[in-house]
């Protein structure tokens, strides 16, 4: 099947063209359709699929046909698409950088009409002020971040009275706890009657409720594998211990000839640690996290898609949604906190049918959990042991009460067993 075949306007079909995109993928043939005839999604779609492509043709090309429709006779469709924007779909994304990033596949898309169909983003970090001044006169299709989105309509920069489609985009993470209050401020100013498309790769029971009471007899479309992982991601786990990962990330890097890496970790302060140590060996590395400036982590971005550096060490911030060609290979510092953070952290390679490597370095401290992240992607892969990175203990290290982890010294049990084991008396 082609593009053509799912009858979209020839404005895209040559804006297409120049993406060469051979065809489109399974998501976009089976939700274009659907969504085109206004009908509620909700779509369940690996990472690197093509899910931001398969909801941009629909909008663009419903904005196309609104012109054309209500265009009032003997006034020109360039005076009528300028003099109605009306914020006509609202997609929501959870971090600036997807904002971003959607933002340019949709102007670049629009680009065939011309000025005529008025694309804008709106997120957080940066002065207010000038996407003040570029709302006004409105907008046809609006790409925010729920914080941002909220302070402007608080100045009365916007309206979303006339909103016919909205999109969530990594839906669960935006009907997580954290976004709750933030959405429902957003949702109780659209008008109830509207057409509503949530797209995700993971689909926690937590979000189910939540998202079926906002769709409306929704189409649901799922795609997924045996496992939740596009096949191209090849995972791969290495035992060793927390303090040599910082020289197994180093000689990972030079071994397995790695040109680029995304890097997680578990805190602000590890990411800029660990950056720091290896940009003293030389490598050109960058911590990428929520206490950087907008500018700096923009910066951050622009130059890793660059190739201008080699490996950014990230907080989950990066986990969702970005989209860095070709890049080769995700290393898991930290294990994620769950099952689901795995699949979107791992998701940041092996876009588009590329190949892609997922490493990650598991501890004795983290071996239980990592065994629960196993189980619920139903894989269990061999733990590999790097010569001169072994981990002194290859048993997990049991958790105490206080959610900690035990240390190394043993424990008063412990120690009952060791004596007992020497044959000594068990007295205390
Ligand atoms: P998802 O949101 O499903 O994780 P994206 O929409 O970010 O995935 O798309 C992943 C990559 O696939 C992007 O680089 C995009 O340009 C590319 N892509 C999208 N649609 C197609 C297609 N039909 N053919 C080839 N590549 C595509
Ligand atoms: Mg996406």
């Amino acid at each position: 099947m082609s593009f053509k075949d799912l009858g979209l306007l020839p404005e895209l079909l040559k804006a297409l063209k120049s993406k060469t995109y051979p065809s489109p993928t399974q998501v976009q043939r089976d939700l274009i359709p659907v969504a085109l005839q206004g009908q509620d999604a909700w779509v369940t779609a690996p990472t690197g699929s093509g899910k931001t492509l398969a909801y941009a043709l629909p909008l663009l090309e419903q904005w196309a046909h609104s012109i054309s429709k209500n265009q009032p006779a003997g006034v020109s469709k360039l005076a009528y698409a300028k003099s109605i924007k009306t914020t006509q779909s609202l997609v929501l994304v959870p971090t600036r950088e997807l904002a971003v990033q959607v933002s340019q596949l949709f102007m670049s898309l629009s680009a065939q009409w011309g000025h005529l169909c008025k694309i804008t983003v709106v997120f957080g970090g940066v002065s207010i002020n000038p996407q003040m001044m570029g709302l006004r006169g409105g907008t046809d299709i609006l790409i925010a971040t729920p914080g941002r989105l909220i302070d402007l309509l608080e100045h009365n920069a916007l309206k979303l009275s006339a909103v016919q489609t909205l999109v969530l985009d990594e839906a669960d993470k935006l009907l997580e706890l954290g976004f709750q209050e933030e959405l429902q401020s957003i949702l109780r100013r659209l008008p109830s009657k509207r057409q509503n498309l949530f797209f995700s790769a993971t689909r926690p029971q937590s979000m189910v409720a939540l998202a079926q009471a906002l769709l409306l007899d929704p189409l649901e479309i799922h795609i997924e594998g045996k496992t939740l992982q596009p096949a191209e991601i090849l995972q791969r786990a290495i035992h060793t211990d927390m303090g040599k990962r910082t020289q197994l990330l180093k000689h990972l890097i030079k071994e397995e000839n790695l040109k680029q890496v995304l890097v997680f970790v578990a805190t602000q302060h590890s990411s800029e640690i660990v950056a720091a140590k290896l940009r003293v060996a030389g490598i050109a590395a960058e911590p990428f996290h929520g206490l950087l400036s907008q500018g700096k982590r923009q910066q951050v971005l622009a130059d890793f898609k660059a190739q201008r550096v080699k490996v950014v060490l990230a907080t989950d911030l990066a986990a969702r949604g970005l989209d860095i060609e070709k890049l080769p290979a995700v290393i898991n510092f930290d294990l994620p906190r769950s099952a689901v953070d795995y699949t979107h952290r791992i998701g940041r390679t092996g876009r588009a049918g590329e190949a892609g490597l997922a490493i990650s370095f598991v501890t004795p401290e983290s071996l239980s959990h990592w065994s629960l992240i196993e189980k619920r992607h139903s894989v269990k892969l061999e733990r590999e042991c790097i010569p001169g990175f072994e981990a002194s203990s290859l048993v997990p290290e049991k958790e105490n009460g206080n959610g900690g982890v035990k240390g190394k010294r043993p424990s008063k049990k412990d120690k009952l067993r060791q004596l007992a084991a020497a044959g000594m008396p068990l007295t205390q």
